[in-house]
């Protein structure tokens, strides 16, 4: 894909929705971190359900960590994996409150040292809390990228490499969350919705629907 089209397409995107942000519910970048924990293969809408009863409980690390690995688990049984979230979840705290305040450090490698924490966890909330221009790849975004040859790789570290190269420093800060809402609701897994997609005339995917 040339240059000229991309940045037409992020064009698009962003006039779409200029101030794109998570579907998550947080308060704080603490709650951020913990209901990015928690949505590993579960849905923002389950996860909200979970945490909307979770964060009034105990909104903040040191408020989780008295809940107890038991005690958190009574509020996330409806979600997946959630004996090993729990678990993430109050080491999680654990670490916070002894070594940073009870705050979450703003630092690539004192994230990815969290329990639970891989660098797309990081990455979401090096970008969504804090700002920085970082590109968390999901299965969304590894999508997308791919169909519309926006940023086509092997594999979710190459896309996200590629977004990175790639993406003009305008649109650094908030292409993750145009790709995956775009990736969401309108070019879905199964069959992408083309007939209503607002960059169908720009996308390169040899596949497209009429839908
Ligand atoms: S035209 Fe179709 S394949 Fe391309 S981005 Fe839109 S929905 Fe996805």
């Amino acid at each position: 894909m040339n240059k000229d089209k991309r940045y037409q397409i992020l064009s698009r995107l962003r006039d779409n929705n200029p101030n794109p942000t998570t579907e998550l519910e947080y308060e704080s970048p603490f709650q951020l971190l913990i209901a990015v924990l928690l949505s590993a293969q579960a849905t923002d809408v389950g996860v909200n359900k979970a945490t909307r009863k979770l964060f009034p409980a105990a909104p903040t690390a040191e408020t989780m960590l008295a809940l107890g690995v038991d005690g958190i688990k009574d509020y996330i049984k409806t979600i997946g994996l959630f004996n090993s979230k729990a678990e993430n979840a109050y080491k999680t705290c654990k670490i916070l409150v002894e070594q940073y305040n009870g705050e979450v450090p703003e630092s690539r490698e004192a994230l990815e040292a969290l329990p639970g924490v891989g660098r797309k966890t990081a990455n979401v909330v090096l970008n969504t809390a804090f700002g920085w221009p970082t590109i968390a790849v999901d299965t969304h975004i590894y999508r997308v990228s791919n169909r519309t040859k926006l940023a086509p790789g092997k594999n979710v570290n190459e896309v996200e490499q590629k977004l990175l190269k790639v993406v003009p420093k305008e649109f650094k800060v908030d292409v993750h969350h145009w790709l995956i809402l775009h990736g969401r609701y309108t070019c879905v897994a199964r069959k992408p919705r083309c007939g209503s997609c607002i960059i169908e005339d720009l996308c390169e995917f040899k596949d497209k629907t009429s839908d």
